[in-house]
């Protein structure tokens, strides 16, 4: 009678608990339960995680040290544990990072009072002293080359991204001059439209690239700065598909056919990011991963365009949004609906076009077991539940990325020489 009630119970608690294996990359069906179980990293993980060149696509340690910590690493010694950011040294080094993109970002109303390029800039130095800070961790990559030498010698290889193409200001001699200071991948817009491309979360005003913003995507392929379509819309994303030679990114966007916001990349822009070989960099933040979360967040950044203009001061801004968001809260969701995201990229695009773009110290909520940097061993574990090969893991966690970079680069070399012409956009004519 025992050992019957015993089996009744054992198979109540199977039917209960969806089986991690069940669920392959194959027959990708999202599973909308919330109850599903925590990942358990085992050894056989472990060994594969250290294998790996694990790159994260876009951490905004440095905006968090600008608005948290005054731009001083004296404030924010993140040789130590700063439990109120996302990252820092020990955490990075538990999470076997291998390579960050460092995102150079400013808001897109700095393009307001003419201080983009300004901030941006400050922004990349900030970058650079950190490298220069913390000799033993960090070390700038400025090519694939870099990031494989840096990485072998077991430090985290550190490159620059810019996050919006108001940080040039319109001017394609100030992207050359980002480049030399190490920008590898420029987001072509953030939360806002461009006089020369339409962003995802604003009015649609030229359909996608005007024929400057094109200029821009070739004068990225002439240098070998890989163009990023995170935060553009869907029709600036076909443009940019249509024009560039080189492989683009995705450098921090999920799928929105398991989440419909529009930051995200819909499936007819997966199948051209399949021919063209890029890479879509799956983004953690609860409020693009988890469908009923992005819902509640379609309107975040035209909420934050408005009270931008309310409230003009940077702390009372701050102040109001945080209001807004406590008084609209969404669910944080797992690990497991980011990897569904992952699973829907590769039934789409393939095992060679998806990466990691964290968003860590960008978003204020992740899911469960992605809280921080520490976290992506579980990555790799969820992965290998769902019956991806190691291969395919070691591509997803980073070689991918890597292989874009690589191939930006050795498109640029067989162009022309970036610069002919100082090429500015033309003031609009009223
Ligand atoms: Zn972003």
């Amino acid at each position: 009678m025992k050992s019957c009630a015993a089996f009744v119970l054992a198979i109540a608690v199977l039917l209960a608990a969806p089986l991690p294996w069940a669920f392959s990359a194959e027959d990708a069906q999202p599973r909308q339960s919330a109850k599903r179980p925590p990942i358990v990293v085992t050894e056989r993980a472990r060994a594969l995680h250290r294998q790996c060149l694990v790159f994260d696509g876009h951490n905004d340690l440095p905006w968090t040290m600008r608005t948290k910590a005054g731009s001083s690493f004296d404030t924010a010694d993140i040789a130590l544990p700063q439990p109120k950011f996302h990252t820092d040294i020990p955490r990075l080094r538990a999470g076997g990072v291998g390579a960050v993109f460092w995102s150079a970002y400013v808001p897109a109303d700095a393009s307001k009072d003419r201080t983009a390029a300004h901030q941006v800039l400050e922004q990349v130095d900030l970058i650079h002293r950190m490298v220069r800070l913390y000799p033993e961790t960090f070390e700038l990559a400025r090519s694939a080359d870099d990031v494989v030498r840096i990485h072998n010698s077991g430090k985290i290889a550190s490159l620059i991204g810019l996050e919006g193409g108001h940080a040039i200001e319109n001017s394609l001699g100030l992207l050359r001059m980002f480049f030399d200071l190490g920008a590898r991948y420029m987001t072509l817009t953030h939360s806002d439209t461009l006089e020369w491309a339409d962003a995802a979360t604003d009015e649609p005003r030229h359909g996608g690239l005007t024929d400057f913003g094109e200029e821009v995507v070739e004068a990225m392929n002439n240098l070998g700065m890989l163009v990023d379509i995170s935060h553009v819309s869907a029709d600036t994303m076909r443009d940019v598909l249509r024009v560039s030679k080189s492989p683009v990114i995705a450098s921090h966007s999920s799928a929105y056919t398991i989440a419909a916001h529009p930051r995200n990349v819909p499936d007819d822009v997966l199948a051209l990011i399949k021919d063209n070989r890029g890479v879509v960099m799956v983004n953690f933040f609860s409020g693009f991963v988890v469908a009923e979360s992005a819902r509640a967040r379609v309107k975040m950044f035209e909420v934050r365009r408005e009270l931008a203009a309310k409230f003009p001061d940077r702390g009372d801004f701050e102040k109001a949004y945080d209001k807004w968001q406590k008084d609209n809260p969404i669910q944080a969701g797992t690990i497991h609906d980011v990897v569904d995201h992952i699973d829907h990229i590769v039934k789409i695009a393939g095992a060679d076009c998806v990466g990691l773009g964290s968003d860590f110290d960008g978003v204020p909520m992740l899911p469960a077991q992605l809280e921080d940097v520490s976290t992506f061993p579980n990555v790799t574990q969820a992965l290998l539940d769902r019956g991806y090969s190691d291969e395919s893991i070691r591509k997803i966690m980073g070689e991918n990325t890597l292989r874009v970079l690589r191939e930006a680069g050795e498109l640029a070399k067989s162009l022309q020489p970036a610069g002919k012409s100082n090429s500015r956009r033309k003031p609009a004519s009223k």
